[in-house]
């Protein structure tokens, strides 16, 4: 349930409705907006609750949240969410670029595309130090050495870090390394991962699973917040269809459609999105144009050697020119890189 309180509600008022909330066995979450605070019920609804909730101080009124997931929900908090990391903003008319390449390699590889991404506009950089890769025989990454060669990079050029956690006992340490936690498309729905990432204090950039529908995307968002962290962003990075011409749809209604039901911002993917170099770009400037509020794009100095996904990946020229013509698609929607 949504609690709505009342314009002027002093702290000790809505103290006093979080306890009325937690004495009915609900859990309260406090989504306060610019126009009013609201105090989400969350948990086993039972007859008579509504009115004891109206009676509560400083509550203006008590209205049911119809969508399955609850603090994700554009019912409970109507002002969008702007996610914040260091150098990365997402979100409120600003649009993050996080970019870099697939997965950290060596030292001169991510400092190479830090320096050459940040010259170009992003900012944050992505690298992957674990990587879920299809075939067990693929590179799996550089580990805890890969966190910290992404923690010289934000030294050298202060982008903020976004790389991938991949399981619940390696939360900590990439926690401890990076700015931006990612759940990969693979582990969207790996429950015990998302609690554990909702009890930590970093963004999370979550990725959308390969066949999620919206509503399970917005379920396994709501995981996160209903752990503690506020700081969700959804990534559409496309979808398995029957269509082969590209390595998976990119669908971009998703955007809008998911702008319409959370307050969450978006971020979209257009280098899995696509799986070709030469799309990548022309869905940058379409993700852009569709409202999404940030892009994670596959940058590398040289993506003919790169170790994974090299065949996806802009190079540092090409991912120069692309900012260039996304800041004039964003200028033509209201929006700022
Ligand atoms: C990645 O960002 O490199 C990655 C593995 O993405 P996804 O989880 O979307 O496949
Ligand atoms: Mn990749």
């Amino acid at each position: 349930m949504i609690i709505v309180m009342r314009q002027q509600v002093t702290p000790t008022e809505i103290q006093e409705t979080v306890a009325v909330v937690e004495s009915l066995g609900m859990k309260p979450h406090i989504l306060h907006g610019v126009e009013r605070t609201v105090v989400a019920a969350i948990g086993p609804e039972r007859d008579g609750m509504k009115e004891t909730f109206e009676q509560a101080p400083g509550v203006a009124e008590v209205l049911p949240i119809l969508a399955p997931y609850k603090i994700a929900s554009r019912e409970v908090k109507r002002e969008p969410t702007v996610v914040k990391a260091g150098s990365l903003t997402v979100g409120g008319g600003t649009i993050g670029i996080i970019a870099g390449p697939c997965s950290v390699e060596n030292e001169d590889q991510i400092l190479k595309a830090a320096h050459g991404v940040k010259a170009a506009g992003a900012t944050a950089l992505r690298g992957g130090a674990y990587k879920p890769r299809t075939s067990p025989y693929s590179f799996q990454g550089l580990k805890e050495e890969g966190l910290k060669l992404l923690a010289k990079a934000r030294e050298a050029t202060g982008l903020a870090i976004v790389t991938e956690v991949l399981a619940t006992e390696d939360v900590g340490l990439v926690a401890d390394y990076s700015d931006v936690l990612q759940i990969g498309a693979r582990n969207m729905q790996n429950y015990r991962l998302l609690e554990a990432v909702g009890k930590t204090k970093r963004p999370v950039l979550l990725k959308r699973g390969p066949s999620a529908t919206m509503e399970e995307f917005l379920l396994a968002a709501e995981y996160v917040l209903d752990g503690g962290n506020p700081n969700v962003m959804l990534c559409e990075r496309g979808i398995r269809t029957f269509e082969t011409h590209t390595r998976f749809t990119l669908p971009l209604a998703t955007v809008p459609y998911l702008q319409a039901k959370t307050h969450l911002p978006i971020v979209v993917d257009p280098s899995h999105g696509t799986g070709h170099t030469y799309l990548v770009p022309s869905m940058c400037l379409a993700s852009i144009a569709a409202g999404a509020d940030g892009l994670i794009v596959e940058v590398h100095h040289d993506p003919a050697h790169a170790a994974s996904d090299g065949y996806q990946t802009l190079n540092l020229q090409q991912f120069a020119d692309v900012v260039v013509r996304c800041r004039k698609v964003a200028a033509a929607v209201d929006r700022k890189i």
